[in-house]
């Protein structure tokens, strides 16, 4: 059981489009029932989505955390500041040096220095400040301060790919790219908080079973798009048309990726290798993921909107042409994590109170320590994650 009356706000969505209704629609008629809580009892099922969303905004962290407090007197924020390196006095972190815009800073820890630069930017700064696998470290000159070999290792993400579909009108909210409608809508907002504006695009989606795997937990999760080409790499339909889109994706993942430092400079971005459909189970399990999309695209409620579906198109028929679709419009799903794991192994980096191992007076509270790719969207576990952790660092088990 949850509730939504802690400091995150999470609300439904008040006026689901109704081409996201035909969606729900859809899935019932390809065999998903309808399931009104996904957070609930069970996961599997279709329906709308619930959103991180407060009177009718968006609620951050900063919004739901931060700004209530931001007053009181032992508590001073700084915006805009890019952490260099975390500082030791042997295996005791005592700080941090950072640049804050126009010169370099040191803060200095009385008690404990909390690391939440998510799963890329955690791994990266632990390595520059030391901590990580010691023969990477020494490839670029970095003294070892603890040699921790799991520290930018196990990169979970989940692998989405999207199809999508022209409509015979303008039934999306792709209608609100024309200036006029957008100014109209956006209006209606500012007035009256309601309309298209309050939609967070992505209002459906699915839980279900790709049929390969053991059946008790869903092992694919759906998103649905009231628009289409609203993402970067993500394929629209002509322009002046209006679209849908479907992202599908294996929600626990075999495949695991890297962060490695490419330079000791601060500055210089991380390779990233998610080592996506690595293991071949992953690639059966993403083509039937795309099987199904196209399936729920074919139903009767969601065939009323639809002109054609565009993406993959039907040049694509065999496991062969869906195999190659996959790789080829397989993308990020934006859910990095794991690359600094929870545990007690020799591969993990922070033990059971989130403290990094083998070192003093430092946390990890971010998406990096979950050992594992949770079966879901990860913003609020990662929230959550950081309850805990608040918790922990009071003192409270
Ligand atoms: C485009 C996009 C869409 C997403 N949509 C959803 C969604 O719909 N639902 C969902 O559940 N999840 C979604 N996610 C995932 C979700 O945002 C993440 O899981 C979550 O934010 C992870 O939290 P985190 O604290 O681990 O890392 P982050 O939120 O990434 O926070 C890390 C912060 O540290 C900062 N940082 C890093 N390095 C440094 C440094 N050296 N110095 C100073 N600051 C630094 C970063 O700028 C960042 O602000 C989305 C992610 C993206 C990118």
């Amino acid at each position: 059981m949850h509730g939504t009356d802690g400091p995150l706000g999470v609300s439904n969505i008040p006026d689901p489009q109704p081409v996201t209704r035909a969606f729900v629609q859809s899935c019932q008629e390809a065999g998903i029932p309808f399931n009104h809580d996904f957070n609930g009892r069970t996961q599997a099922g279709v329906g709308f989505y619930q959103t991180t969303t407060k009177d009718y905004r968006r609620c951050s962290a900063a919004v739901g955390y931060l700004r209530p407090v931001r007053d009181r007197p032992n508590l001073t924020i700084e915006v805009g500041c890019f952490v260099k390196r975390i500082a030791f006095e042997g295996t005791r972190a005592t700080g941090v040096h950072y640049f804050n815009g126009k010169e370099q800073c040191r803060a200095r820890a009385e008690s404990e220095v909390i690391v939440t630069s998510g799963a890329i930017g955690t791994p990266k700064l632990l390595m520059l400040s030391g901590i990580g696998p010691a023969a990477h470290l020494a490839e670029h000159g970095i003294d070892v301060v603890a040699n921790l070999p799991g520290v930018g290792e196990n990169l979970n993400d989940h692998f989405g790919i999207d199809i999508v579909a022209e409509l015979t009108g303008h039934h999306s909210l792709d209608k609100y790219k024309k200036w006029y409608n957008a100014a109209i809508t956006g209006l209606e907002y500012m007035v009256f908080k309601s309309g298209p504006v309050t939609s967070n695009v992505v209002e459906g989606g699915a839980f279900w079973h790709s049929g390969l795997g053991t059946g008790e937990v869903p092992d694919l999760q759906f998103h649905f798009l009231a628009g289409a080409g609203a993402e970067a790499g993500v394929p629209g339909v002509a322009p002046g048309s209006s679209g849908i889109t479907l992202n599908s994706y294996t929600v626990r993942p075999k495949s695991r990726g890297t962060v490695r430092l490419r330079s000791a400079a601060p500055g210089a971005l991380p390779v990233i290798d998610p080592n996506f459909l690595a293991e071949p189970d992953d690639l059966k399990c993403s083509v039937e993921g795309v099987k199904k999309s196209t399936e729920i695209f074919r139903q009767p409620s969601l065939q009323k909107y639809i002109k054609a579906i565009r993406f993959p198109d039907d040049s694509v028929k065999t496991q062969k042409d869906f195999e190659d679709y996959v790789r080829q419009y397989g993308r990020t799903s934006y859910h990095p994590t794991c690359t600094c794991k929870m545990g007690s192994d020799e591969m993990s980096v922070v033990d059971t109170q989130c403290r990094i191992r083998g070192l003093d007076n430092i946390r990890i509270c971010d998406s990096s320590i979950m050992p594992s790719l949770i079966g879901s969207n990860t913003n609020a576990p990662t929230i959550m994650i950081a309850e805990k952790a608040s918790d922990l660092i009071k003192g409270h088990r």
